[in-house]
């Protein structure tokens, strides 16, 4: 039960459970039911000959079945409907329109307005729509006044013939505009769900760098900058930190280029589990990282002289090799009238202060 309901929510969330074929197959199997029971109807009520014919179009329908796996979607629709609007006019013509026949030409307009716009087999879709429609529209308008011209050929009515037929035309009408109009609004949201899928994707593409799923410098030089306006506007201290693997090109060269970017996943695992909700942290560049701390300096220095003792004590096992690697530190604090531009410049010379002496440590003067 629970997987029914599990299966309803996606239809609903617009999953697709079902690709075209399977929707093909089930529209003409159903096709070919609902003209079986007009066949036993008809026999029913002692039309032979017609009921001949309806079990001829019930066949008709399992035999284009075979244009399903050829692809040849629009012949199907094409012969669908046209069955659909010879059988409305055989039967209206034959048994008057008392029995509403007719009512079936309607339903064949959102179906092909499904096909059209939501499959998109048509190059021009709101012109084949449209003739579709108005065929329908005529068909449906003739045979209206076919009936009023020619009122003989209305047949005897026997007892509950009329009520009968009409009440499961209506049913059948109304049953296949209905299916169409929900397809039609299940297979818009799947392309909507899938559409803001690729969103997200692209989103992510475009803020996150790939190879660590930190946030990339462009994302950084975007936000950081309307952030560390707000900050100071509203007179609030934050630290910036950047940080830059020691001797990197030496673990490369060493261990291999795909060992390195072993190595700066895991650096940037333990970056990322350092920081609290407040902070943000970057790929700046190759191995360097920049960090945004909210806290002052002396916190911000924390962190920084935190994370340096991690990464110190981090192994970072790799293609049989244990990795181990240190990290240089430039800190500064917010100060109010410089930019972010300015304040990273003064924590880039920092971190080259920390390399010039010996590297492995934090600098915050
Ligand atoms: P220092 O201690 O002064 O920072 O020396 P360093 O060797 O870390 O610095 P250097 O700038 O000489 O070399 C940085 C190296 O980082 C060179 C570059 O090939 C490597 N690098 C940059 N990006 C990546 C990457 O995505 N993956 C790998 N494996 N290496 C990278
Ligand atoms: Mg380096
Ligand atoms: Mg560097």
């Amino acid at each position: 039960m629970s997987n029914f309901k599990h299966y309803i929510d996606g239809i609903k969330n617009g999953e697709s459970f079902f690709n075209e074929t399977f929707k093909l197959n089930l529209m003409l199997n159903t096709l070919c039911v609902i003209h079986a029971i007009y066949a036993i109807l008809l026999f029913s009520f002692d039309f032979r000959s017609l009921g001949i014919y309806v079990v001829v179009t019930a066949v008709f329908y399992q035999v284009i079945r075979l244009f399903v796996s050829k692809g040849a979607y629009r012949l199907i629709i094409l012969l669908s409907c046209g069955e659909v609007w010879l059988f409305a006019a055989v039967l209206e013509v034959a048994l008057g329109r008392g029995a509403n026949f007719s009512f079936l030409i309607l339903a064949t307009i959102p179906a092909v307005f499904y096909f059209a716009l939501s499959w998109g087999i048509y190059k021009n879709k709101e012109l084949v729509s449209l003739l579709f429609s108005i065929v329908a529209m005529v068909e449906y308008t003739g045979l209206y006044v076919y009936n009023i011209i020619h009122p003989k050929a209305i047949v005897e009515t026997k007892q509950y013939m009329d009520i009968t037929l009409t009440s499961y035309n209506y049913a059948v009408g109304f049953l296949v505009m209905v299916g169409f109009l929900m397809l039609l609004h299940w297979d818009m949201a799947q392309k909507t769900s899938t559409l803001s899928n690729k969103n997200v994707e692209l989103n992510d593409e475009a803020t996150k760098d790939p190879l660590t799923g930190l946030f990339n410098r462009r994302f950084m030089n975007q936000n950081l900058e309307e952030k560390v306006d707000r900050l100071l506007e509203e007179g609030r201290i934050f630290g910036l930190i950047i940080c830059d693997i020691d001797n990197f090109k030496k673990v490369n060269d060493t261990f291999g280029h795909e060992s390195g970017d072993d190595v700066l996943v895991n650096t940037a695992r333990v970056l990322m589990s350092s920081l609290r909700e407040n902070d943000v942290v970057c790929r700046w560049g190759g191995e360097e990282f920049l960090i945004a701390i909210d806290g002052n300096k002396k916190i911000t220095v924390d962190v920084a002289e935190r994370i340096r003792s991690m990464i110190e004590d981090m192994v970072v096992v790799s293609h049989g090799y244990s990795i181990k690697i240190t990290m240089t530190f430039g800190v500064c604090e917010s100060i109010p009238g410089l930019n972010v531009d300015k304040l990273v410049e003064i924590a880039d010379q920092r971190l080259y202060k920390g390399k010039q002496n010996g590297k492995n440590q934090v600098v915050f003067e």
